[in-house]
């Protein structure tokens, strides 16, 4: 049996970069997928192509993850089609990035929204089918699982990018506050918090010769990483090879957060 078979799995914004690796690994790992979109219907329909064509189950849903109504019409849908919701990969994102001194409210507002109280209403969601289900037995260990993409810019300060390092810092204690509630309810729940992978988010930082060069000083392990050394972990927090692993952060980052300024005594 594969690891995660008979488990339903949501992943937002998962028609691209990370999101789409971590949806295509789960159905490899025999879970029943939901690609959920913003605005790219024709890429999520792909993704589903994709996932169908190698024997996975998949639908894809369109859902704002800001929008409280929208996110609960995404588990709502996810129910009707498989009936349970075991694993809420939590990734959908943004960046509005600006000069400190000139962002505006709407910028901070947007990315906060999305990232941070998007996060906050698919956890919720998450959580009270969770609880509804319970422990189901010859399935999982949990009630369920929820994993939310952070970023290394929970603990790296990042100028011009307030918006985000500040979404990013509030996710990380989102994530462990729910992990402390929802423990004895069997729900398990932890964090990615990736370092610099290579997607359509962070194009400016690897895009030229020049930016990759910088960036890459910026990571001992000397590579950009890529979209699928994130799945691999997603499919790990999402099994029962981590069932004793609740409210924690794993940063994939090939060292970012090791200080590299550091390496050669300061
Ligand atoms: P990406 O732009 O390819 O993916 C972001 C996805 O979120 C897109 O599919 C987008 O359509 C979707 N999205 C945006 N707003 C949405 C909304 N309101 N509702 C639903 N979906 C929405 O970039 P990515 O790098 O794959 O980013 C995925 C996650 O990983 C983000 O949370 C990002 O902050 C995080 N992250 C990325 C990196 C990196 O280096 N790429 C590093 C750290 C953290």
């Amino acid at each position: 049996m594969k690891k995660l078979e008979k488990q339903t799995a949501i992943v937002t914004g998962s028609s691209s970069g990370i999101g789409l690796a971590v949806v295509k690994a789960l159905a490899e790992a025999g879970a029943k997928v939901v690609v959920n979109y913003y605005s790219s219907e024709e890429d999520a329909a792909k993704v589903v192509d994709e996932i169908k064509a190698k024997g996975g189950e998949a639908i894809a849903i369109k859902a704002d993850v800001s929008d409280e109504a929208d996110v609960e019409n995404l588990f709502s849908k996810t129910v009707e089609a498989f009936e349970t919701v075991d694993i809420v990969v939590a990734n959908a994102g943004m960046q509005k990035d600006a000069a400190f001194i000139d962002m505006t409210l709407e910028d901070w507002n947007r990315v906060i929204g999305v990232n941070l109280t998007g996060q906050f209403l698919c956890a919720r969601s998450a959580v009270r089918q969770f609880v509804k289900q319970g422990v189901r037995e010859g399935v999982s260990c949990a009630a369920g699982k929820l994993i939310c993409m952070s970023s290394v810019h929970e603990v790296i300060p990042w100028a011009g990018h307030v918006n985000y390092a500040a979404s990013k810092g509030g996710v990380n204690l989102m994530m462990q506050s729910i992990a402390q509630e929802m423990a004895p309810q069997k729900i398990r729940v932890n964090s990615i918090a990736p370092g610099a992978i290579k997607t359509t988010i962070n194009k400016s930082a690897w895009g030229n010769p020049e930016a990759l060069k910088k960036l890459l000083e910026l990571i001992p392990a000397g590579r950009i990483g890529i979209p699928e050394d994130i799945a691999k972990a997603a499919v790990w927090l999402a099994s029962d090879d981590s069932d004793y692993v609740q409210g924690t952060q794993l940063f994939i980052d090939g060292g970012m957060t090791l200080y590299p300024g550091f390496a050669e005594n300061g």
